[in-house]
Parts: structure tokens; sequence; C-alpha cells
């Protein structure tokens, strides 16, 4: 079951697929974030991203695909990652946009990925 606090800064702000109600299903891009952040960092990240630039690219795809490689989702199809044009998650387009705006390091991914065993 997602958290009210994470799913209002993770899902509803940035995911396409997001419907009020579906708070028992979490990809891991969702997960993610509720395993490495407490909620007021990731207000404070959210709010030094421009969301206008959010455009995901699968740019840093070596290293989110530790990610997306533990979600549910993958197994039954996501459109992103197959390559079919569609957006990905919420979870996802935060993560690629905190990388490229240098708010968070490709390093400290790999080091929360780690220490989380997430
Ligand atoms: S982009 Fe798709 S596979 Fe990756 S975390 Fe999001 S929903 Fe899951």
């Amino acid at each position: 079951m997602k958290k009210k606090g994470y799913m209002e800064f993770v899902c509803k702000r940035f995911c396409s697929f997001y419907k009020p109600g579906s708070e028992a299903l979490a990809c891991a891009g969702y997960l993610f974030f509720e395993n490495a952040f407490a909620l007021e960092a990731i207000k404070d990240m959210v709010e030094r991203i421009d969301i206008t630039e959010a455009n995901p690219t699968l740019l840093y795809d070596s290293v989110l695909r530790a990610v997306c490689r533990r979600c549910d989702f993958l197994a039954d199809g996501c459109d992103f990652r197959e390559g079919i044009p569609s957006p990905p998650c919420g979870g996802y387009i935060l993560l690629e946009s905190l990388i490229r705006e240098g708010i968070l390091t490709e390093d400290e991914l790999n080091r929360i990925l780690e220490e989380t065993h997430f």
C-alpha cells in the first residue's frame, strides 16, 4: 500500500498513469523513493526540478535498469521499457530528472541501491 505523502510527490505529480484509488499498485519507481528517502528530502528535491524539462530519454539506462528490473509492471509489460511509445512511471521520470539536473549522481544512486538492498 502506498503512503499518502509519497504518492502525492512521486505519483500524483509525475505519473500519467496515476488514478485516485490506485494506492495498492506500486511500481518499482515509486518503491525506490519510499525506500530511499524521507518525505521531506523528496519534497526538497522536487522543488529543485524544472518539471517542464522532464522528458524521459533512457539516457541513464544502465543505472535505471537497476530500479526497473525489480518492477512488477516490467513482468506484466511496461510499454516504455519495451520501447513502445508511452511515458514511464512517475518514479522513473523523477529519478531521471534528478540525475539529469545533477541533484543526484549516478554514484549516489548506486550507493543508495546497495545500502537499501532495493
Ligand atoms: S519505467 Fe516501467 S518498469 Fe521502470 S519502474 Fe516505471 S513502471 Fe516499472
